[in-house]
């Protein structure tokens, strides 16, 4: 039987990421983006067959992008896609794993918008998009809160009254779910252990990081809650604050609660420490030429992250491994080394030949020998999109069978 192949959309308010997966292949055959979406100078760029491509689309919507984009994949794909798999960022408490799109997961996307406000309405505006551009393909959503639908009540409720979870469904969520699903089962593969008898923790450190418990297979805490605000310190969103801090802003200097939200997401974090820059890149040659702010947000990421990844072995039994993923943990030894130096307690130390050598796409061990395992795993969200979304096809299949 030929491979199947499955077109991975993400989208954003200005952007379509996408990907044409194989499913025997780890690379992609065609991959890029659509971007500033809507506005005069917007431009699709894409790598197809070991080049990059670059065509100008002016105004282009969404709609408008992905029709672009057809050509591209047929001549990529000749046989044609099976599906489009999708990401979405929130699912709520309804999706605790991929589904094929209809009228009811549309409107049930649509139900907690409110709770990703800058998300799921941009993934809703590809999904619509994509199925008017691609009406005779199954389209699926695979959502970034599903991975984390395994932890128990007492990791995802907070401290509030009651109501405000059972009517108004206030509770932590964790993102980057498709990232840690598929971090740690390459874990496993990697250290030879059966996923449904293994314990990570894994850091996802991107522009947005988060950092999660994994036992056997399931996401068992996370930092992030209800929002991908809560936690760790990220590029530009502060992470863990006191509750307190929009009361506190507005009583004494007036703030509304606009600025203070903007503030924290888009101010704040690496760039509002080091008033330089959220780009790790940047910070890390900063630091080098002693740039003290540089140097001050990368001492908090690296502590508080540290930190997080302490709390969060609360839901271990036993620990197989630390992994790092996302641009910076599978590029920044520096930020490998300066985290771990904090967690000395668990005994974790690292082989710094090892750890300079895993960069650029390079994985593997890197912790000092009989010390325990810490491994650098390049992510590969596309990739378990697809492989979701490919479960939910055969699922579908083997339904219309039984019918
Ligand atoms: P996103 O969350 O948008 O997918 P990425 O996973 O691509 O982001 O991560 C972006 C972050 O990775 C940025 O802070 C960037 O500076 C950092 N990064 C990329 N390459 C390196 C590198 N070689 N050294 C340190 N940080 C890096």
């Amino acid at each position: 039987m030929p491979s199947r192949k499955i077109l991975v959309i993400n989208c954003g308010s200005a952007t379509i990421k996408f990907a044409l997966v194989d499913e025997h292949e780890e690379g992609f055959a065609l991959r890029g983006i659509a971007d500033r979406l809507g506005e005069p100078d917007a431009v699709l760029h894409w790598q197809h067959a070991g080049e990059r491509h670059e065509q100008p689309i002016p105004g282009a919507d969404h709609g408008a992008a992905l029709a672009r984009l057809l050509p591209l994949v047929q001549e990529a794909s000749p046989g044609g896609v099976q599906a489009i798999g999708h990401r979405v960022v929130h699912g709520g408490e309804r999706f605790t794993r991929a589904r094929r799109i209809d009228a009811e997961v549309l409107a049930a996307i649509r139900a907690v918008a409110p709770m990703a406000p800058l998300h799921n309405p941009a993934n809703l505006l590809g999904i619509e998009a994509a199925m008017a551009v691609y009406p005779e393909l199954p389209q699926v959503a695979v959502f970034d809160t599903a991975f984390h639908q395994t932890l128990p009540e007492h990791a995802f409720r907070y401290a509030l009254p009651d109501a405000l979870y059972r009517e108004h469904g206030v509770r932590r969520y964790g993102f980057h779910g498709t990232s840690h699903h598929y971090v740690s089962q390459r874990a496993a593969e990697l250290a030879g252990l059966p996923v449904e008898d293994s314990c990570w923790l894994s850091a996802h450190l991107g522009n947005g990081c988060s950092t999660c418990a994994i036992v056997n297979g399931r996401s068992r805490d996370t930092s992030m809650g209800l929002t991908p605000l809560e936690g760790v310190v990220m590029g530009t969103r502060s992470g863990d604050v006191d509750p307190n801090l929009h009361s506190h802003l507005a009583r004494t200097l007036g703030w509304p609660l606009e600025q203070t939200e903007r503030m924290l997401n888009h101010e704040s974090g690496l760039l509002g420490l080091s008033g330089l820059s959220n780009d790790m890149r940047t910070l890390q040659q900063a630091h080098g030429q002693g740039h003290p702010g540089a140097i001050l947000a990368i001492e908090v990421f690296c502590y508080r992250l540290a930190k997080s990844l302490a709390a969060l072995s609360c839901a271990l039994s036993r620990l197989d491994g630390l992994i790092f993923t996302g641009g910076i943990g599978e590029n920044s030894p520096l930020i490998r080394s300066k985290t771990l130096a904090h967690l000395r307690l668990f005994d974790l130390a690292l082989d710094e030949a090892a750890n300079a050598r895993c960069v650029n796409g390079v994985g593997g061990a890197i912790h000092a020998p009989g010390h325990p395992r810490v491994l650098v795993v390049p992510t590969n969200e596309e990739r378990q999109i697809a492989l979701e979304t490919l479960e939910v096809l055969d699922a579908c299949a083997i339904r219309a069978d039984v019918r």
